[in-house]
């Protein structure tokens, strides 16, 4: 069993350390950094810096092999059996437009469907509603039951022969909940159709292969796991990444080019135009090392299962509080989603700001999701896990939101 009471990871994060006044709830949006990611990005500029690829003096080649290094790590981390398949973006939200964008106008036609969950996040959702819209395609639902599941009916209903794409998030930013990838991917590849993958909210929970869980491409954000803000990951099978587009355009990204025409660079600098962060992408290398290998997924995976537990019981008993999606703790990957009964999401998350709780409120970028799930002002207040939150955050969180409701009902 797990002690939730103390934490061994909390004072190897410099802002938690360095605000005990504060419960920072909100890790989904963004997670906190351990020192040795802050440090990595500090040794980079000063012991590494220069612009990668573009020298030929050993320092630009010490930065070019760092980024290969962290590529060859992330490779190996999600399954990937070539490197050059992992891509280097800028977030989770780049990727997937990668996708949509140079990948999907090479498969879709006038007619065709492009299948996604209702519990979308708006980068994995806007991104083809364009698509369709461009290529005449049809954009289709996939819907979970109330509580979050999506059955193997509503799979075979929704994926045919006339989807050309499957794309769903792995976890739900607002529902926690794990979906069933492996099944749609099946469903999607008998189809003949590909599978693209969400991975934001769960490369910082839980252990991923691509080839498991069937995906053709797979997109997820360093900063959401415990890495700098703007470094994203995009890996695509390679026959796909080679007959996608161009994304971007211009330096790095080319093999040669004369006054009219340019050959596109091999994949994956055909999709890494421009100077990328380099200090980040090491840094997300020193991230996901920590992640993974200093911390560990069975770690990660038993205290957040005992933090959400703990939450859930609580808050379940608090008549006031209507939890969304399901009411077992064990399909909550580190996120709560409620709602306080009468109390707008804004004002409770700001009374709880008062009290030095961190949670989010708002629509969380899933606008049609709380739209189908009937949600009062299309609004809700998420409280979320890490492994280096504790039982005191969760305390603290509980009296924030008796003093929320005392303060309406008094
Ligand atoms: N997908 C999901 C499921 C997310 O939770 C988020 C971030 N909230 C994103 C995509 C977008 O990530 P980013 O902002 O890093 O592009």
């Amino acid at each position: 069993r797990v002690d939730i009471e103390t934490n061994p990871y909390k004072a190897q994060f410099p802002l938690l350390a360095g605000k005990p006044q504060i419960a920072f709830l909100d890790s989904a949006a963004t997670a906190q950094r351990p020192a040795c990611v802050l440090a990595a990005q500090k040794e980079f500029y000063e012991t590494m810096n220069a612009n990668p690829l573009r020298g030929l003096y050993s320092l630009s080649v010490e930065a070019t092999e760092a980024i290969a290094k962290v590529r060859a790590q992330i490779a190996g981390l999600i399954g990937a059996g070539d490197p050059r398949e992992v891509v280097f973006t800028r977030n989770t939200s780049e990727s997937l437009n990668i996708v949509a964008k140079a990948f999907a106008p090479t498969v879709l036609e006038a007619g065709d469907e492009v299948a996604i969950t209702v519990m979308e996040h708006h980068s994995n959702l806007i991104p083809w509603q364009q698509a369709c819209r461009e290529a005449g395609a049809t954009l289709v639902y996939l819907y979970p039951t109330k509580t979050g599941q999506l059955t193997d009916e509503e799979i075979a209903a929704k994926i045919g022969p006339k989807t050309k794409i499957v794309a769903a998030t792995q976890v739900s930013n607002v529902l926690g909940v794990e979906n069933p990838i492996a099944k749609l991917a099946q469903a999607a590849h008998a189809n003949g159709a590909y599978m693209v993958v969400d991975g934001a909210q769960s490369v910082p929970h839980m252990a991923v292969d691509v080839a498991q869980l069937g995906a053709d491409f797979f997109a997820f954000s360093s900063h959401k796991a415990l890495g700098p803000m703007g470094v994203g990951v995009l890996w695509g099978k390679m026959e796909l990444l080679e007959r996608s587009r161009p994304f971007l355009t211009g330096g790095e990204m080319i093999d040669s080019v004369t006054e009219q025409d340019a050959v596109w660079a091999p994949v994956p600098e055909k999709f890494e135009a421009g100077t990328q962060d380099a200090a980040g992408i090491y840094a997300t290398g020193v991230a996901l090392d920590y992640l993974v290998n200093q911390v560990g997924y069975e770690a990660i995976q038993a205290r957040e299962a005992a933090l959400v537990h703990y939450a859930m019981a609580q808050m379940s008993q608090l008549p006031y509080v209507d939890i969304i999606g399901s009411i077992y703790w064990d399909r909550h990957h580190g996120v709560i989603s409620f709602n306080v009964r009468g109390i707008h999401p804004h004002d409770v998350a700001s009374i709880m700001d008062m009290q030095g709780v961190c949670i989010r409120a708002g629509h969380h970028c899933a606008q049609p999701l709380l739209t189908w799930l009937g949600v009062e002002n299309l609004a809700c207040c998420r409280m979320s896990l890490a492994f280096y939150n504790d039982k005191h955050d969760v305390d603290a969180f509980l009296e924030a939101l008796d003093a929320v409701w005392r303060t309406f009902n008094g």
